[in-house]
């Protein structure tokens, strides 16, 4: 049985002080719920700050990025050994913000993802086509092609855990999701690639989230779908109200109670 993710990822927004307003009401909701594992990434100025109004709470903490390096002549980097410093056990790895807009690759995710690894946190990497892939019908061999080249160096040795996000690039900040269906073919698929790049058991432990203009009305109908392990929410993760109801109605339709 897979415990399910509902990861925030904040973006670029949220000073401090807002970081810690918001940190502070989502415990209100959200403190000691069980049957799901709740993540926020805030921007890394915020990460030290929401740490400390994490503190005996159940809510994870996680970074938006990570340099693949440990240390050295980076400027404007920040490394994972910092991120663990600062309390983070969530990293996510290959936005397509961050493919599209500062250029990242397949190869860099990979490297990024053993920096993660090498120093015990858990990477939750994205994949997803475009709208112009989409309708090229080259939505598969696009996941295909990510998959292969992010998961190079871990599925090297798979022991352990990583998250996958599908993000349709088309369905990320447009208020425009993959419909269930849609959403449940593409998991369907990662599924099954991951037990070919390495093995059953690898496979069916491994949690795949779906993200895309997630919110409180659609969240139940996604969840529902089979593969679906959880969600990685953009927008809707600065509203704690938003987010608290993404959240409870994940461990609803996951759980079926
Ligand atoms: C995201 O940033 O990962 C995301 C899914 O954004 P949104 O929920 O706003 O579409």
């Amino acid at each position: 049985m897979r415990k399910p993710i509902v990861a925030g990822n904040w973006k670029m927004n949220r000073t401090i002080g807002e970081a810690q307003d918001l940190v502070s009401k989502l415990r209100g909701h959200c403190d000691g719920l069980s049957g799901v594992e709740v993540v926020v990434c805030p921007p890394f100025t915020a990460l030290r700050a929401t740490s400390h109004a994490l503190a005996d709470s159940s809510i994870h903490l996680g970074a938006q990025n990570v340099h693949w390096e440990p240390r050295g002549a980076y400027t404007g980097e920040i490394s994972a050994e910092m991120l663990k410093d600062v309390g983070c056990e969530f990293v996510i790895l290959g936005h397509s913000e961050r493919r599209q807009l500062f250029g990242e690759s397949n190869q860099g995710v990979s490297q990024k993802i053993a920096a993660v690894r090498s120093v015990g946190l858990t990477p939750i990497v994205c994949v997803g086509e475009t709208l112009a892939e989409r309708e090229a019908n080259r939505t598969f061999s696009v996941i295909e092609e990510q998959l292969s080249g992010c998961l190079a160096s871990w599925i090297r040795d798979p022991v352990d855990p990583l998250v996958i996000a599908y993000e349709p690039v088309w369905a990320i900040g447009t208020g425009r999701n993959a419909t269930p269906e849609q959403a449940s073919e593409v998991h369907a698929f990662i599924r099954n690639r991951l037990r070919d790049l390495s093995d059953e058991g690898v496979s069916s432990r491994t949690r795949i989230l779906y993200g895309g203009s997630v919110n409180p009305k659609n969240i139940e109908a996604l969840m529902a779908q089979l593969e679906l392990d959880g969600a990685l929410v953009g927008g809707a993760s600065l509203d704690a109200e938003s987010f608290a109801h993404i959240v409870k109605s994940s461990i609803r339709t996951y759980h079926g109670i």
